[in-house]
């Protein structure tokens, strides 16, 4: 798709630096007030009335990504939505974006316009505009940077450090698939070396294949608990796994937790995948990263607004640091929960 043997595609080269940012730009559209100056200037100029949150994540192939199963779309999409969700923990609403791309002259003007495809497509359904960026050439590979601003009344900004003693613990939707379906993906690799042209059969693995290939970010959950007036005492988004993160909020306000297995949100789908690959889902619910879920603490005093809704579940409570981070499991054992993080479950990496 990107290789740049093929005739018809067209080198980078070909077009000059200015050329390719127009020609990958222009179809970007401005939708904030607070944007003053975007593309095209030596900076963007964005006035914001409150508080502005910054974050940035840079994504590099072979290390967070594998083009071979990762189509430069969803590639670009993603990238995006790594970013959106840091911005969404801290209970806040993003507005703007930056892209940063380096890449090879394996990459032709082709693969450049899908990657942009996916950020334009992520831009316009998180409604964020994209005000500036930079371009340059690399010895080998892709990487892409993107950062995200975005802006919060100073009150509702939510650190990782105010979760205390008594508080709930909950999470958005459901943890585990993005990991699975990393895991289908890499065997379907696998065969497909061994076995050329072998079709993999995709079909039983759709949502764990999607929750790794195209993740949303919970911009909902904030909006949510706004409306449902309920002011989270700590949040984090889940990127690398429940349990390390859980241990960041743990670590951050000085307190304890206790998260019972039966209360973790699983799809139905995942428990029959980790079957077949003999893995225990309780694990995988714990350590598989790349959820992009809101993890998040409230007061008990809010239960009653947030109870039984379809988007959030109640999964343990906050203790005094003193009585450490476990897992109460089904059979009633009380199990201490460690920062595996999802990158050493995978021996390979
Ligand atoms: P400078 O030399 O001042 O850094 P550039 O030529 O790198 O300027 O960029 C020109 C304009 O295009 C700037 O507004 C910059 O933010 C924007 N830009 C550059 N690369 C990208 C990119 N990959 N995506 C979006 N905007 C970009
Ligand atoms: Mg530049």
């Amino acid at each position: 798709m990107f290789n740049n043997t093929e005739d018809s595609k067209t080198k980078l080269s070909e077009f000059g630096e200015f050329g390719l940012i127009d020609h990958l730009t222009k179809h970007f559209v401005i939708q904030h007030n607070s944007t003053l100056k975007s593309i095209g200037d030596d900076a963007a100029v964005l006035e914001h009335k409150n508080p502005i949150v910054v974050t940035t994540d840079l994504l590099v192939e072979g290390i967070h990504f594998d083009l071979s199963y990762m189509p430069l779309k969803h590639l670009g999409y993603k990238a995006v939505m790594v970013n959106l969700s840091d911005v969404y923990a801290m209970n806040a609403e993003a507005t703007q974006i930056t892209v940063s791309i380096s890449c090879s002259n394996r990459f032709t003007v082709e693969a450049l316009e899908e990657l942009y495809a996916g950020i334009q497509l992520a831009a316009q359904n998180y409604k964020v505009d994209v005000i500036g960026g930079d371009t340059t050439s690399a010895v080998k590979g892709i990487s892409i940077s993107i950062t995200a601003i975005g802006t919060a009344p100073k009150e509702k900004i939510t650190y990782r450090s105010g979760a205390k003693p008594n508080d709930l613990v909950l999470v958005s939707g459901d943890l585990g698939s993005a990991f699975m379906g990393l895991k289908v993906l890499e065997r379907e690799k696998e065969v497909f070396k061994v076995n050329p042209n072998n079709q993999p059969d995709l079909e039983k693995y759709t949502y764990l294949v999607e929750r790794q290939l195209k993740p949303e970010a919970r911009k909902d959950i904030p909006e949510l608990l706004e409306q449902l007036e309920v002011l989270p005492t700590a949040m984090i988004d889940i990127s690398d796994g429940l349990s390390s993160e859980l241990i960041h909020i743990c670590k951050n306000s000085s307190v304890g937790a206790n998260l019972f297995e039966d209360k973790l949100p699983i799809d139905p789908a995942l428990i029959s995948v980790c079957e077949e690959f003999e893995l225990d889902s309780t694990t995988v619910v714990l350590n598989g990263g790349e959820d992009y879920e809101l993890l998040f603490t409230i007061n008990q005093n809010d239960y009653d607004k947030i109870k039984g809704n379809p988007n959030l579940s109640v999964i343990g409570h906050i203790t005094e640091a003193s009585e450490g981070i476990h897992l109460v499991t089904r059979a009633n054992t009380k199990l201490p929960i460690q920062a595996m993080g999802w990158n050493s479950m995978d021996k390979e990496k």
